[in-house]
């Protein structure tokens, strides 16, 4: 059996007048996310992890910003066409740990909806997929609140 391991980060900032949209889930906030997509920074941490774990370069190759296919996409489906490339590379998802850092909102609420639709997305059992929350102690562009970011482990697995 074969292993390998990928990380993902990502980081969006906050502004008025957008949903917030973690994990697939829409999430009752006074503020969302900037982006060309649907700017879901927990699922675009997932897609680097994934692409970063079989070397295929990143988010951006696939999906430019500057490519009006983009604008306005479900990070989900993205993440489905990323898990696509893993799949026909041979590999298997094992298991996803994430992190959000997020002042506010309280994420905990929204936690197993999270990975619920992770899980759906990803094909493997929700157990297998963690979402952790946290905050920034006040601290930098997430702490003053003027960003929301992830990060993301995925363990891939074949033969
Ligand atoms: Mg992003």
């Amino acid at each position: 059996m074969e292993h390998r391991i990928g990380q993902g980060w990502d980081l969006h900032r906050r502004v008025a007048d957008r949903p917030l949209i973690l994990g697939g889930v829409t999430i009752p906030f006074e503020q969302g996310l900037d982006g060309h997509s649907d700017a879901d920074v927990l699922t675009h941490a997932i897609i680097d992890a994934l692409l970063g774990a079989i070397a295929d370069g990143d988010i951006g190759t696939h999906f430019p910003d500057t490519d009006p296919a983009w604008h306005g996409a479900s990070s989900l489906d993205l993440l489905s066409r990323a898990l696509a490339r893993v799949r026909a590379a041979g590999w298997r998802v094992v298991n996803l740990d994430a992190t959000v850092i997020a002042e506010r909102p309280k994420l905990a609420p929204h936690r197993d909806g999270m990975r619920a639709a992770l899980a759906r997305a990803l094909g493997i059992d929700a157990a297998a997929v963690s979402v952790k929350a946290k905050t920034a102690a006040g601290l930098g562009a997430e702490g003053r609140g003027d960003a929301i970011s992830a990060q993301a482990v995925v363990l891939l697995a074949r033969g």
